[in-house]
């Protein structure tokens, strides 16, 4: 087997100050990981002209595995500048997004939710094709029976007992149809064990907010994974604590679901757990290291369990001695 590399790209804001640390406690569980560093984000385009240099697409492709901190959008439109999270999953294919939602033990989380979010990353709304004539604007919302099947097919693989199946198949029968029963014939040629139901995605918004712990896994088409897995992250605890993950074929960025924070960058007061998390979630999904990933979430619950906080949890760490209360609690 060849040495597991990661490709560590901080960008911009507080993805500086917690990428680093996510890479330490990550080295502490898997010591023979080889690290290497790339840029993507603003910083980056007002270096290069490009948010994401084809050294860094290159970087990753050939390392399989990306931990990636946040960028910043410049205030304004800036001719040229495309988001670095966009043209990574364009042209690395990462046509999944998954997002767990743990609850952490922390006073004010909810106990007892343990559910996945997959979403299908490529495609629905988000083709961003709209066409006006001044009065009317019509956008294409394109769902793909290809698109649907390797989506059903990451949510088969990954759910444990139950996969949810999310849409709107009673205003949108033909697009929306196409997904469910897609997912739903992938599913059970490939999980026949699994449970599977469905939900329309109003009812599905309702049930999450509501009683969060009869979730499994739910997979849905791009707009509606977007809007519920924010929802589904309040009960993380806090954006400082919610881990995400980008996956293609061979191929797989991490990332916390926060941005750059530009209020509080360059403070060293940023929660790194998120990005902590996200790097766990490269061991269990990437390298198929399933005690490494435990022992960097339990370590995180048991810091979190002696009282370890930054200031957006009501502490007064520092983002590196939040991560070494996690490190403590690894016994590294
Ligand atoms: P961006 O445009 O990059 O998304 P933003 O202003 O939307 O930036 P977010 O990163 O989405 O900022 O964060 C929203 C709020 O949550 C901010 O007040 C930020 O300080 C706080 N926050 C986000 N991530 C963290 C973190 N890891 N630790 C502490 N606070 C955080
Ligand atoms: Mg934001």
């Amino acid at each position: 087997m060849t040495t597991p590399t990661l490709v560590l790209i901080p960008g911009d804001g507080i993805g500086q100050e917690v990428v680093p640390e996510a890479a330490r406690v990550l080295q502490a569980v898997m010591p023979a990981l080889h690290l290497v560093e790339a840029e993507a984000g603003w910083g980056a385009f007002q270096r290069h002209g490009v948010s994401v240099p084809p050294a860094t697409l290159d970087a990753i492709r050939q390392a399989g595995a990306a931990l990636f901190g946040a960028v910043q959008s410049p205030a304004r439109k800036v001719a040229g500048y495309r988001s670095a999270i966009l043209t990574m999953r364009q042209a690395l294919d990462l046509y999944a997004n998954v997002r767990p939602v743990h609850s952490l033990p922390l006073p004010n989380a909810r106990p007892h939710v343990n559910l996945l979010i997959v979403r299908e990353n490529t495609e629905g709304l988000y083709v961003g094709e709209e066409t006006s004539d001044g009065e009317t604007v019509t956008a294409q919302r394109r769902i793909t029976r290809r698109a649907s099947a390797r989506i059903g097919r990451v949510a088969a693989h990954l759910a444990r007992q139950r996969l949810t199946i999310v849409h709107k198949a009673n205003i949108l029968p033909v697009s929306d149809g196409l997904f469910r029963d897609t997912v739903r014939a992938v599913v059970a040629e490939t999980r026949p064990d699994l449970a599977v139901d469905e939900l329309l995605v109003d009812v599905a918004a309702y049930h999450l907010a509501r009683t969060p712990e009869r979730f499994d896994t739910l997979v849905a088409p791009n707009l509606y994974g977007d809007i519920l897995s924010d929802l589904a992250a309040v009960w993380c605890g806090g954006l400082g604590l919610a881990p995400s993950i980008n996956l293609g074929d061979g191929v797989a960025v991490a990332e916390p679901v926060h941005g750059s924070a530009p209020d509080i960058a360059g403070k060293g007061i940023a929660n790194p757990i998120a990005a902590i998390l996200s790097g766990a979630l490269l061991c269990r999904y990437v390298w198929r290291n399933e005690s490494a990933a435990s022992a960097i979430e339990q370590a995180v619950a048991t810091a979190l369990q002696r009282g370890a906080a930054t200031p957006d949890l009501g502490g007064t760490l520092s983002t590196r001695e939040m991560t070494d209360a996690v490190l403590a609690a690894l016994g590294a």
